[in-house]
């Protein structure tokens, strides 16, 4: 054969032992892309997805940190993910800000990842503390035509990222995460907004049930009772009827926030229903929990309400207060729960008979 159409087979042959070289590790990187993608759209809570953003990601990749950066202007979800979240430090490579510019200027107009070297004065605030790192990809999450935030990948190996390295995986996961974060977000928002009181801010009372039940079976193994204050605001109708509904919502906004200054961490408060109010009090005897109750009716009745710019009135409420003292060998703690309910509320609408603005203890 010819030489010269020898060197040219032996060529074309090199050439397809790269390409297949290539294509398998393409193959490789969409396969553990698509577990990564996987781990993402697996989390059915806003905690495990940030978790999975955050540590799966980093063993996956074996990065030395990885943060995420997250739009957050009204605290929202800062609230979301840290209320009744026993450890909240957990999340300190989130990084929440009110805008991004304030962060990192390069964020704010970033579309595409950023891939190249680690720069401390623009790097270190989006990597929370991480040290020693030499390169990082800045993934944009991109949702409608916004940046809600930033996946941040950072290594201790210079050549880890560079501006040459290809990119297009990594914006599919940006992309995905972004989704999965909106979603997550809206989720967790409808869960909490069935067991929370818009107007108060305060749980409802599906929660409060709920509670109950778990003060009672602590109580059952540790000893000691659970109280309960009912507390019903006074001719509440007339303020509604005489300076209209929204008088009427900023008088309920206000008794919540007076009783919030006499409760303790460990109390629940929980509006019962319209314009009635229920507190637990575990580790509480009646007789502290009637205290607490005279203090709540004071600080309300003592200073009148400003429930518009022009008008302020007096506004009293009655209290219901009951106890219950679980047995070691109680076990329908259900119907426990119903009668520590009932029993304050049949106090409750004593103190309304015998003139309201007053304080019962029920049996
Ligand atoms: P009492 O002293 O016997 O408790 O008299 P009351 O006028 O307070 O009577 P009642 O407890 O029956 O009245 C509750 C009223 O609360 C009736 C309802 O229209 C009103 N209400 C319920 N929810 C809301 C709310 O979210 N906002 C406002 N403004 N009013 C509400
Ligand atoms: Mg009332």
């Amino acid at each position: 054969m010819d030489p010269d159409a020898q060197a040219q087979i032996q060529e074309l042959k090199r050439r397809l032992e790269e390409l297949t070289v290539q294509a398998e590790r393409n193959e490789s990187i969409l396969k553990r892309t698509l577990v990564r993608e996987l781990s993402l759209l697996r989390a059915d809570s806003l905690q495990q997805l940030l978790r999975a953003m955050v540590s799966d990601l980093r063993e996956s990749y074996a990065l030395d940190a990885v943060s995420v950066v997250l739009l957050d202007p009204q605290h929202e979800v800062r609230h979301l993910l840290l209320s009744g979240n026993d450890r909240p430090d957990e999340f300190r490579q989130v990084v929440f800000v009110d805008s991004l510019i304030g962060l990192a200027p390069q964020l704010a107009g970033l579309h595409r990842p950023w891939l190249g070297p680690f720069i401390g004065a623009d790097h270190q605030l989006m990597f929370a503390g991480a040290t020693g790192l030499k390169s990082v990809a800045l993934l944009p999450l991109p949702r409608k035509e916004r940046v809600i935030g930033a996946l941040c990948f950072g290594s201790s190996d210079a050549e880890r990222f560079t501006r040459h390295h290809g990119s297009d995986f990594l914006q599919h996961l940006g992309a995905l995460a972004a989704v999965c974060l909106e979603n997550a977000v809206n989720r967790t928002r409808l869960l909490r907004a069935g067991i929370t009181d818009f107007l108060t801010g305060w749980h409802n009372r599906r929660y409060l049930q709920q509670r109950l039940k778990e003060e009672l079976a602590r109580a059952q193994r540790r000893g000691g009772a659970v109280s309960c204050l009912m507390i019903d605001i006074d001719r509440f109708k007339s303020i509604n009827d005489g300076h209209g509904h929204l008088a009427g919502d900023v008088a309920l906004k206000e008794i919540a926030h007076r009783v919030e200054t006499q409760i303790r961490s460990m109390d629940t408060a929980a509006r019962f229903g319209g314009d009635e109010f229920a507190i637990l009090l575990p580790d509480a005897a009646a007789e502290d929990a009637a205290k607490l109750a005279e203090r709540i009716r004071e600080v309300i009745a003592a200073v009148p309400f400003a429930l518009t710019p022009q008008v302020e009135r007096r506004v009293t409420v009655s209290v219901g207060v009951a106890a219950v003292q679980p047995g070691r060998h109680e076990t329908d703690l259900k119907a426990l729960a119903d009668r520590l309910l009932a029993d304050a509320d049949a106090a409750l609408y004593r103190a309304k008979a015998l003139g309201r603005d007053r304080v019962q203890v029920g049996s």
